[in-house]
C-alpha cells in the first residue's frame, strides 16, 4: 500500500517536470512513455533523475530505455531521446546521470564497477544504444521459469509441455507431426515409443526453456505477423 503511495506521487512529480521540461509537441509522447513504466521502481527513478536535470538547451521527450548490463541490484542503463542518448545507473531507489552516451563519463567510476577500465572499453561492446535491447517492465520480464511446466530457464520442459518448440521443424512440439513422423507411426501408444522419441529428441537436441518462448514475451516477431493481411 505505502509503495502504491509512492509511486503515485513519484508518477505525478514526473507529469509536472514533463510540462515544465519537455517541449509542448513530445508532452504527448513522453506522457505515453510514463504510463507504460508507471508500475516499474526503477524506470520511474530513471525519468525522474533524467527530467529534473534534462540539459536546458534538451527540451526532449524520453522514448526509450535500453538495458546495457546488471550487477547485483545495480543496472546500467542507456536513455534515448529522439536525438541524444545518455548513460545511467539505477537501482529501483534511486538513479544517477552518468553522461552522454559515446562520451567520457562524468561518473568515472560508473563503467569500471561493470568491468570497463575506460570507455574506449566500454564502447568496443556497446557502439551504439540502439542496439542495446530494450529494458522491459518489471511485470513483463522473463519470470525465470517456463509458465506452463516450471521448467527453469536453460532446462527441459517437462515432455509435452506446449511451449516446448520442436528441433525439427521449430514449430510447437506437441502440435507439430514431427513426433510421429520420427517414429514412423500413426499414434503414440506405449511407453516404449515414447521412450524411443525422448532418445530421439536429445539426438536432435531438445530445445530447453527460454524467455522468447513465453507467450507474454514482447518481440517483434509480433508485429510483423501483423502486416500479413
Ligand atoms: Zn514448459
Ligand atoms: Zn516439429
Amino acid at each position: 500500500m505505502e509503495r502504491c503511495k509512492k509511486r503515485e506521487r513519484l508518477v505525478n512529480e514526473i507529469e509536472l517536470f514533463i510540462s515544465y521540461g519537455v517541449t509542448r509537441e513530445e508532452q504527448p509522447g513522453a506522457l505515453l512513455f510514463l504510463q507504460r513504466y508507471k508500475n516499474d521502481d526503477l524506470a520511474l527513478q530513471l525519468m525522474r533523475s533524467f527530467y529534473t536535470s534534462l540539459p536546458e538547451t534538451h527540451e526532449e521527450a524520453l522514448c526509450r530505455i535500453a538495458f546495457i548490463e546488471k550487477k547485483d541490484d545495480i543496472f546500467l542503463l542507456g536513455l534515448q531521446t529522439a536525438l541524444h542518448g545518455y548513460l545511467y545507473l539505477a537501482t529501483d531507489q534511486k538513479a544517477l546521470f552518468v553522461g552522454e552516451y559515446g562520451e567520457e563519463p562524468l561518473e568515472t567510476k560508473a563503467l569500471a564497477l561493470f568491468g570497463y577500465p575506460d570507455l574506449k572499453e566500454f564502447l568496443k561492446k556497446y557502439p551504439h544504444i540502439e542496439k542495446c535491447q530494450e529494458y522491459v517492465p518489471d511485470q513483463l520480464a522473463d519470470p525465470g521459469f517456463c509458465p506452463v511446466c516450471s521448467a527453469v530457464t536453460g532446462a527441459y520442459h517437462i515432455l509435452g509441455c506446449p511451449v516446448e518448440v520442436c528441433p525439427w521443424c521449430e514449430g510447437q512440439f506437441s502440435r507439430c507431426g514431427c513426433r510421429f513422423e520420427q517414429l514412423g507411426v500413426e499414434a503414440l501408444e506405449d511407453e516404449e515409443e515414447l521412450e524411443e522419441l525422448e532418445r530421439l529428441l536429445k539426438e536432435k537436441g531438445r530445445v530447453p526453456y527460454a524467455a522468447w518462448q513465453c507467450p507474454s514475451y514482447p518481440s517483434d516477431k509480433d508485429e510483423e505477423d501483423g502486416q500479413d493481411e
